[in-house]
């Protein structure tokens, strides 16, 4: 299981996260919600390392990383395997196909052949609805197209989590939905995921946890039934002010 103790990450003058301490629950999916600001995306890159707090423990079954010690390369490419991030703005690569785009990690990174990488890639995008998009280019797909996709080639990449930071925020409503109904499907075949979201009726129903983030810590960290009956008048007004 995936946790965090005590994590300080400042920017500049300004602390962001603040001792914050939770963790990860294997095979579950793990909703953080907060206020913008709040040190949301900035927790999320911080278990892909896509940025370095000055200090805490992140600890991954048998890695454990002391943030306030150098972190060699092979250290970086373990945690990245282990953790695959999915972008608000689909990163995908423009010259590749569909297809291309979903095999590119798995032959490159994995060493998987690339036959066998392509018979997976296949079947990840019949499962996003999308196996007659494999020979098209992204710039001819939808925004919620192109999210599926980039889902399928974070689940190509067979990580211990998948970790989404508002995936469906440059969406229209009706391709959002689309890009949801995937990733309910994904947290019904049990895979580990860490969702930042504002769509609270999706946060409701897919999430096993809730970590509620205010200035940079933790103020609530458990069930999602919890969470959404709380009598605390903070977390009360943030869904009032959400739904
Ligand atoms: P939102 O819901 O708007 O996405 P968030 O909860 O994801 O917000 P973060 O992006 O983690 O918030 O940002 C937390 C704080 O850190 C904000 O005050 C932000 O301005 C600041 N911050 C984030 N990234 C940087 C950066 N690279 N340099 C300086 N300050 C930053
Ligand atoms: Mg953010």
């Amino acid at each position: 299981m995936l946790k965090l103790s005590h994590v300080n990450k400042t920017f500049g003058e300004t602390p962001v996260l603040k001792d914050l301490s939770t963790e990860f629950p294997e095979q579950q999916t793990t909703v953080v919600l907060g206020p913008s600001g709040s040190g949301k995306s900035t927790m999320l890159r911080s278990l892909n390392l896509l940025e370095r707090p000055e200090s805490g423990i992140y600890d991954c079954d048998d890695l454990q990383i002391d943030f306030a010690k150098p972190i060699t390369s092979k250290t970086t490419l373990e945690v990245r395997q282990r953790t695959e991030m999915v972008f608000q703005s689909f990163n995908l690569f423009p010259h590749f196909s569909v297809l291309q785009n979903v095999i590119e990690g798995p032959v490159h990174v994995l060493h998987q052949s690339k036959d066998a990488a392509t018979k997976e890639a296949l079947t990840l995008l019949d499962s996003v609805g999308l196996l007659d998009k494999a020979d098209a280019y992204p710039v001819e797909l939808s925004g919620g197209q192109s999210q599926r996709v980039a889902i399928a080639r974070s689940l190509a990449m067979h990580p211990q989590y998948i970790l989404l930071d508002e995936p469906t925020s440059a969406l229209d409503p009706e391709l959002e939905l689309e890009v949801l109904k995937v990733l309910l499907a994904i947290h019904d075949q049990n895979q580990s995921m860490i969702i930042v979201t504002h769509n609270m009726a999706f946060a409701q129903r897919v999430a096993n946890k809730i970590l509620f983030i205010e200035n940079g810590d933790a103020l609530y960290d458990g069930p999602t039934d919890g969470f959404f009956h709380s009598t605390n008048d903070r977390i009360k007004s943030f869904i009032d002010s959400m739904t």
